[in-house]
């Protein structure tokens, strides 16, 4: 049997007494159509080895793995699923690594894993995306995600939009952010709250990357935690509390004090970054 013989996940999901668990954040995709459609947007993957976070009943491991994936680790946290997807990893000739854990502590290079696809539990995701973002070196080059959609907006929003901010800025330090479709909540059984999207990201050449995302976060969870005020405003506690005047510091950066932060390019963080790093007391 191969994989695109296996019985409608569905099915699977009835003999198995599969039911989703809010807890763990279950939301499932039964239509192939969409999963096929990450898969693509996964590939090519030949000889590449795919992690899947949060697998469930393996709508999208099928795909990935139909799309020609060399393996897919897919580590999933309730191991209700393991005997379903047991019958997927017989069926893919043990292309499929199954792996009883929680995707926020396994180590992917620990698995050769150089891509990533998932439709991320609601409840980790960012964590997730944010220990790929800060992993040294960066061992992956391409990470194809569903968010819930403000979650995926805020991660692909430019400077001047709405959801511009603290996540968009440290993705984007070091990838490019894509949305590569909306998803309507009435496309999960059972149906979630709110729709989702799916986003590409893609590793920005090594020259291009901006590395310390620690300052970085620092200085946007004080800049956008105040958003509605001006930057000499936004950023006085912690240039204080780091033996900074606010105005030298904004002035060396070469940033307008008056400017709220969603009027900054990513590149002004980055000097406010340098700044702070270079010169805290
Ligand atoms: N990929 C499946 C699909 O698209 O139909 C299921 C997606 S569902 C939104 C999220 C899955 O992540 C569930 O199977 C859940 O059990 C699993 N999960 C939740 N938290 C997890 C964690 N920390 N590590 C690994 N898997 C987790």
């Amino acid at each position: 049997m191969s994989v695109s013989d296996l019985p409608p996940l569905r099915d699977v999901i009835a003999r198995h007494g599969l039911s989703a668990n809010k807890s763990f954040g279950q939301h499932f995709l039964l239509d192939l159509n969409i999963t096929d459609k990450i898969a693509r947007a996964t590939g090519p993957l030949d000889g590449i080895t795919v992690m899947e976070v949060g697998p469930g009943p393996g709508g999208l491991t099928r795909s990935l793995l139909t799309a020609g994936a060399h393996k897919v680790v897919a580590v999933e946290m309730d191991k209700r699923f393991i005997p379903a997807l047991d019958e997927i990893r017989l069926a893919s000739d043990e292309r499929l690594k199954i792996v009883l854990g929680n995707g926020l502590k396994v180590d992917p290079s620990a698995h050769d894993v150089t891509r990533i696809a998932s439709n991320l539990p609601y409840n980790v995701g960012t964590k997730m995306l944010i220990n790929w973002l800060t992993a040294r070196p960066i061992f992956w080059d391409r990470l194809v995600l569903m968010f819930q959609k403000e979650v995926a907006d805020r991660v692909t929003a430019r400077p001047g939009d709405k959801a511009f901010g603290r996540l968009a800025i440290l993705a984007q330090s070091v990838a490019r952010a894509d949305n590569l479709m909306d998803v309507p909540a009435r496309a999960f059984t059972p149906p979630p709250k709110v729709d989702s999207a799916v986003i590409v990201l893609e590793p920005l050449p090594e020259s291009e990357r901006y590395d310390d995302l620690k300052s970085l976060a620092r200085v946007t969870e004080a800049a956008f935690g105040m958003r509605r005020k001006m930057l000499r405003r936004s950023l006085r506690g912690i240039a204080k509390q780091n033996g900074l005047e606010v105005e030298p510091w904004l002035k060396a950066a070469n940033v307008d004090p008056e400017k709220r932060p969603e009027a900054l390019q990513i590149s002004d963080f980055h000097r406010l970054a340098d700044y702070l790093r270079n010169n805290a007391g």
